[in-house]
């Protein structure tokens, strides 16, 4: 009889710690909630000073002929730029936790789309006195119009051609485009992004994909940025019906490589021409 009455007292109170932990889950749901709209909130909080920062600096920037002036404005224009590519990044990690990243689709030229990343990134190879070569690398006969999202199939190359850019002193930065597999209306593409930079070693390859993770964790760190580049570009990938890894070796250099599942688009369109609906 006292082991029955055990069994009902222990039972009672597995009962209890299963509510409990019912409990427990639920406020950790919500609290995370809460997080991701905070999250988003701040972001365009934070959005809205800036850009008119940025379009008060543009104003300011034509009445000012003094050289040294001029730099300090150019100085306040590219920290303002840095500052609402952080908070892009917070806000796309924060739409992405909430499960609220959505797609959106036009035509667009891959070819002239790598190009104009190239184009926009090699600013900073001026600026940091680089010598490195940047080879765009389409395999011949593939096609060049797609039907996809041109703003976030932009956003994974300039994550990963930026990145490559950052850690790479001299060399080249070969952005290398090849057909996988050529469906009825879908092309599944390979892309590789290969530097010559420092590499990254091995024990930190399994932590790259991962939020806020970043292999020089010094506090003289020597590089900016907050470990968001990589997760939300593997989420884009991932989103494109595609997957995305990396092999590097220290002080050679390292190479990313994605896959994309894209539409061909039978139309030479103008480019970004939005989709008919
Ligand atoms: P961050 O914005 O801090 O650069 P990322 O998620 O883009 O964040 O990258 C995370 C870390 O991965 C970087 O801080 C760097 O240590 C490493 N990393 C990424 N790409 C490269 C690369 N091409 N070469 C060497 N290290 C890299």
């Amino acid at each position: 009889e006292e082991s029955t009455e055990d069994m009902r007292r222990s039972m009672d109170s597995m009962e209890e710690k299963g509510a409990q932990l019912l409990i427990a889950n639920r406020e950790a749901m919500e609290s995370n909630r809460l997080k991701s709209q905070f999250l988003a909130n701040i972001s365009h909080e934070v959005r809205t000073p800036l850009n008119a920062i940025l379009g008060y600096t543009k104003t300011l920037k034509k009445g000012i002929t003094d050289p040294q002036n001029q730099l300090y404005i150019e100085t306040i224009q590219q920290s303002t730029n840095n500052l609402l590519a952080i908070i892009g990044d917070i806000l796309d990690f924060s739409k992405i936790e909430a499960g609220k990243l959505s797609l959106e689709n036009g035509h667009f030229n891959l070819k002239k789309l790598v190009d104009e990343v190239y184009q926009t990134l090699s600013i900073n190879l001026l600026s940091n006195n680089k010598d490195i070569d940047l080879i765009p690398d389409f395999q011949t006969d593939m096609p060049e119009w797609f039907i996809g999202d041109s703003t976030r199939v932009r956003q994974i190359l300039n994550n990963l051609i930026g990145n490559a850019i950052k850690f790479t002193h001299q060399g080249s930065i070969r952005t290398k485009v090849s057909v996988i597999a050529n469906g009825d209306k879908k092309i599944n593409l390979s892309f590789q992004i290969i530097d010559t930079g420092i590499g990254i070693p091995e024990d930190k390859i399994d932590r790259l994909f991962k939020p806020f993770s970043q292999v020089d964790t010094s506090t003289t760190r020597q590089f900016g940025g907050t470990g968001l580049g990589l997760v939300i570009t593997k989420k884009l990938v991932e989103q494109m019906n595609g997957t995305i890894d990396v092999s590097s070796t220290s002080g050679v250099g390292s190479t990313f490589r994605f896959t994309l599942t894209l539409k061909v688009s039978n139309k030479q369109q103008n480019q970004y021409a939005p989709l008919e609906k």
